[in-house]
């Protein structure tokens, strides 16, 4: 895919999908691209090879969710294997504190050295499991928990809280759809309290998707 590709389908689908991006998005996006890619041929990072279907499935998916990160200062991506959604949601608010966990080390070594590569600030990679227990894994609290294809929405609700900051959310990105009711059923059972849900497609292949966010009850 050349350059003025790239740069034409990232503004369709990021419009189609409601987002503004900046200027600098576009070339950060294609660094990373870049660097899945090369790393991608020595190291199972990432099935989805074709440069039009990362910038849809990793890169526009990873995005989408970028309403309901306004205004954190910082998040907590678990599972983050590539960097996603994590590394696109930083590309597109670079202010935003950014620790992607993974207990795969060669996925970790990949986010090490991309998030080098990319000259991202504030931004780490942390080979940690996370089971439950912040402090004694070593895996800092952030306003915002996010995870992409980690786990099913009751373990993600009963594992998350635990790396909230006070006042904080969780954010879980749900393949399938489920009505207001289901997500209210397992926000209680854990003492939490839906505060948004949001149900869209992705903009080309038309995949369905939803996002929920979490607070403490
Ligand atoms: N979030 C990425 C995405 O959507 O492309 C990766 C999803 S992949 C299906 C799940 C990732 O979670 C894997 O990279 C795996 O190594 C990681 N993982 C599984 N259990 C974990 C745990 N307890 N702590 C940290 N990472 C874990």
């Amino acid at each position: 895919m050349d350059n003025a590709r790239f740069v034409d389908q990232l503004q369709r689908g990021s419009e189609a999908l409601g987002l503004r991006l900046g200027e600098g998005v576009a070339p950060g996006l294609q660094r990373l691209m870049g660097e899945l890619l090369k790393w991608n041929a020595k190291v199972n990072l990432t099935a989805i090879t074709a440069p039009e279907e990362v910038l849809e499935k990793h890169f526009l998916d990873s995005l989408a969710v970028l309403p309901e990160v306004e205004g954190a200062a910082s998040l907590l991506d678990l599972g983050a294997g590539a960097g996603f959604p994590g590394l696109p949601l930083k590309l597109a608010r670079p202010a935003l504190t950014v620790t992607l966990v993974d207990a795969v080390g060669k996925k970790v070594g990949f986010l090490k050295a991309t998030i080098a590569a990319l000259g991202l600030k504030d931004a780490r990679g942390l080979h940690l499991r996370a089971e439950g227990q912040p402090e004694r894994e070593g895996i800092p609290r952030a306003e915002l928990l996010i995870a992409r294809a980690f786990m099913d929405l009751p373990d993600w609700l009963a594992l998350a809280p635990a790396y909230v900051q006070p006042g904080g959310r969780v954010v879980a990105m749900l393949g399938k759809a489920q009505p207001d009711s289901e997500l209210a059923v397992r926000a209680s059972e854990r003492g939490l309290r839906v505060v948004s849900s949001r149900q869209y497609r992705l903009p080309f292949s038309g995949a369905e998707r939803q996002v929920a966010v979490f607070s403490q009850a």
